[in-house]
């Protein structure tokens, strides 16, 4: 036994995998079929029984001969799947090819390269030979593209934009054909960008099944077959499909392009001339197809045989070798799908297949994703177009409807008067008609009443040979004349159709015209409706106004109700305040006049929102909230404000009292001072008593002159702001604090007056510097106000 499994299959990037066919009628003997080929159960290796000179062994002993192990060699192989002769094409698809989809679905270039002896079912793989979506023979094609548009039908809700393209081309006698479009031989071309590719081939943008359908029968019927002895429908061309998927993802940090291509190639089948019989021009071809197939073979040896560091790889050497240039050996993710048959007839060329493909095995591809910024480059031109042209419909849809109107009207009109003027030329031809019918009745009946009346010698006047000639005369006269009579009316009804015709090509653009004027009557609908929404917006903003005003006017009565109090205390009013509070009423009627012109402003002109608008309405109502938040920070800052009086009402009641208690000390020392120098007057009198007497007078003298203005100043409640150089240190304090809590509540007032809400101390960084922001734009607000 021979083992040729020299490596465990092992790479994704190059799969090689054997399908065996099912025996045919012909192979069948006497209802009997011996089978070289054996699957082993496990699906990856194969045996192929070499039967020693078995066209010498008769008929009936074949099925003993086959099975005594000496008249045969045992040669075994190893792959990534070997498909017998009972697999189905959905596990073939399931199992091997929808592994190249889904490399093409995330950007990788994929080939699948179907190879074998003429026969052995490579078409029947890749294609199937069945149109019908729901047939179980459907090949790889087509349920290739029935894969990709499931992936992208799932995909639907996500932000991938999806193209998918066909070409399909063939390699007859080493010309390269579009098989989708009628054109001259192509040429193969490479570029760094875009790698090895047909120059000027077709693609066809595909949408949906039915479309690969129709790209298949077009195709297949355009590629050369011709009948063969091995195959009755052989092909005579190798075949490839190249479907190409474009997808452009939208992410958070930008657009993302990747474009995946899958080669489906179908190969001519290799034959040996001298079974296939061919002939003449079929030699020739048989010749080219195994000469392209060989230099698959020298392409394949090159890469696998080891050569030194940068072998020369001769892709150039055909057609099929220079297009599969990345699929073998290059960029791409490859499958081989390798054909045998199991009869004995095609021994030689299942063995050689086979040792092929057992080479194939140790080809190295490098695939990449495509993901380059320049590929999915049609995608893109697609999408900008598609927005260049949004955009012109828009500005379209601008047009002033009512020009739009008057031309329908107008076109309504004249199509109306066209309709009714062909109806009266077709009545007043219809008329002319039948009064030149009945004239001629008339004459034809004169003639023979005539002639029926008149004899000529015995004869009847119509039988003289002068009646029947000035007879033929009339009657040619008359032919003649009905003749043209009858070609004028056949122009009259030409015209008449004509007018018909024009009358109806008008109805029908009157129809459509109609179908527009209800497609804007709905856009006028739908403007007015957007109207109203913007209208009750600006409704809600009024309100809060309004509201605002109020605040602002129950501001102003605390303010008037301030001076009150300052007035009943005889407190003068700082001028600044009275200046604030009519900033105030001006500020009032501003916003009003501010409102209205927004107001006006904010009434849309066109019912699609401007960007102007949607800014304007959002200033609107930033404004509002700039308003409540002040007026909000106003009434916070008048409860300040009355606090700190309450505050200095309690301070200043303290003070009297403290003034009070300082007085009546003061009283008491001035009493107990003249008790004691009552006392000293009134003991023994020495010097040193005189002396103190006097001492304490002086005393007395200077606490009084320091105490009895206060004291009187009091009694009377009398309060004066001014410092006097004569005012007790107390009393100075005294007034210091109370004009300290004036200007403290004069600021205050200032303040409110000014309404800018003021930052709080106890702010967090983040709030104050929120507060900041929020504080600049309503001194902006207040600068435009
Ligand atoms: P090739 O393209 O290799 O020349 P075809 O695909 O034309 O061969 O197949 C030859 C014939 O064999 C066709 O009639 C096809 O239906 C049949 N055939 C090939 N493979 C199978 C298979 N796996 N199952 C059933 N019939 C097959
Ligand atoms: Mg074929």
């Amino acid at each position: 036994m021979k083992q040729n499994n020299g490596q465990t299959p092992n790479n994704e990037n190059l799969r090689v995998v054997i399908r065996v066919r099912p025996p045919m009628a012909r192979e069948i003997r006497d209802g009997k079929f011996i089978s070289t080929v054996q699957v082993a159960p496990d699906n990856l290796q194969l045996c192929i029984f070499d039967y020693h000179a078995i066209e010498l062994v008769p008929d009936e002993d074949l099925e003993q001969y086959v099975s005594n192990p000496s008249n045969y060699t045992l040669h075994q192989f190893t792959f990534d799947y070997v498909y017998d002769q009972d697999s189905t094409q959905e596990q073939v698809y399931n199992t091997t090819a929808a592994l190249s989809v889904d490399s093409t679905l995330q950007g990788y270039n994929s080939t699948i390269i179907a190879y074998g002896q003429t026969g052995t079912g490579k078409t029947y793989t890749m294609h199937g030979f069945s149109f019908n979506p729901n047939s179980d023979q459907l090949g790889i094609i087509p349920r290739s593209l029935h894969n990709i548009f499931n992936h992208i039908q799932m995909k639907s809700n996500s932000s991938t934009t999806f193209m998918v393209r066909a070409s399909y081309l063939q390699i007859y006698n080493e010309n390269i054909n579009d098989l989708l479009r009628d054109s001259p031989t192509l040429n193969i071309r490479e570029d760094k960008k875009r790698g090895v590719f047909v120059e000027n081939l077709s693609e066809w943008a595909v949408r949906g099944p039915a479309e690969i359908y129709q790209l298949m029968r077009k195709g297949n019927a355009k590629r050369v077959t011709a009948s063969t002895r091995m195959n009755d429908t052989s092909s005579r061309s190798h075949a490839v499909f190249i479907i190409t998927v474009e997808q452009i993802e939208e992410k958070v940090e930008g657009k993302s392009a990747k474009v995946g291509k899958l080669n489906l190639v179908d190969l001519a089948g290799s034959e040996r001339v001298r079974v296939t019989g061919a002939t003449g021009q079929r030699l020739e071809e048989s010749k080219k197809i195994n000469q392209s197939l060989s230099a698959l073979g020298n392409v394949i040896a090159a890469l696998t045989e080891n050569r030194g560091a940068k072998p020369h790889i001769p892709y150039r050497d055909s057609k099929i070798t220079r297009l599969l240039e990345d699929s073998l050996g290059g960029n791409c993710k490859t499958t081989f799908m390798a054909m045998i048959s199991p009869a004995i007839d095609a021994f030689g060329e299942s063995l050689s297949t086979l040792k092929f493909a057992n080479r194939a095995k140790t080809i190295k591809n490098t695939p990449i994703v495509n993901q380059d910024g320049d590929q999915g480059a049609l995608l893109r031109k697609y999408q900008l177009e598609i927005q260049k042209l949004k955009q012109e419909l828009e500005e379209r849809s601008k047009q002033p409807l009512e020009n739009l109107v008057n031309e329908l009207e107008k076109e309504k009109q004249k199509a109306l008067e066209d309709k009714q003027e062909a109806q009266s030329a077709y009545e007043q031809r219809s008329n002319d008609l039948f009064k030149e019918t009945e004239l001629r009745k008339q004459l034809e009946e004169k003639i023979s009443a005539l002639n029926s009346q008149m004899l000529v010698g015995g004869q009847k006047i119509e039988e003289t040979p002068q009646f029947q000639s000035a007879l033929e005369k009339q009657q040619r006269l008359i032919r003649q004349q009905y003749q043209e009579k009858l070609t004028e009316l056949e122009k009259e009804r030409q015209s008449i159709e004509e007018d018909k015709a024009q009358t109806d090509k008008y109805k029908q653009l009157l129809l459509k015209q109609r179908d527009i004027m209800i497609a804007l009557t709905n856009r006028l609908n739908d403007r007015d409706e957007t109207i109203l929404q913007l209208q009750e917006e600006l409704d809600v903003y009024e309100k809060l106004q309004k509201e605002n005003e109020d605040q602002l006017h129950l501001k102003q009565i605390r303010l008037e109700q301030f001076e009150e109090i300052f007035l009943e205390h005889k407190i003068e009013i700082p001028l600044m305040l009275q200046n604030q509070k009519q900033n105030n009423k001006e500020k009032v009627v501003d916003i009003q006049n501010d409102l209205q012109i927004q107001k006006l402003e904010s009434i849309p002109v066109q019912t699609l929102h401007t960007n102007q608008q949607v800014q304007s309405d959002a200033l609107i109502s930033y404004e509002l909230k700039n308003q409540i938040e002040i007026n909000k920070q106003l009434q916070f800052d008048m409860k300040l404000t009355r606090i700190e009086l309450e505050k200095s009402k309690n301070e200043i009641e303290q003070l009297k009292k403290k003034q009070n208690q300082e007085q009546t000390t003061l009283i008491e020392n001035a009493r107990k001072s003249v008790d004691r120098i009552l006392e000293q007057l009134t003991s023994e009198q020495s010097e040193q008593n005189l002396g103190n007497v006097a001492k304490e007078l002086n005393q007395l003298q200077r606490m009084l002159k320091q105490g009895l203005q206060p004291i009187r100043n009091h009694v009377k409640g009398q309060y004066s702001f001014s410092k006097s150089t004569s005012d007790s240190p107390n009393k100075i304090v005294l007034i210091n604090k109370q004009n300290d809590q004036m200007a403290k509540s004069t600021g205050q007032l200032v303040k409110l007056m000014q309404m800018k809400p003021q930052p709080k101390q106890n702010q967090s960084p983040v709030q104050s510097s929120k507060l900041k922001q929020k504080q600049k734009s309503v001194e902006d607000l207040w600068g435009q106000i």
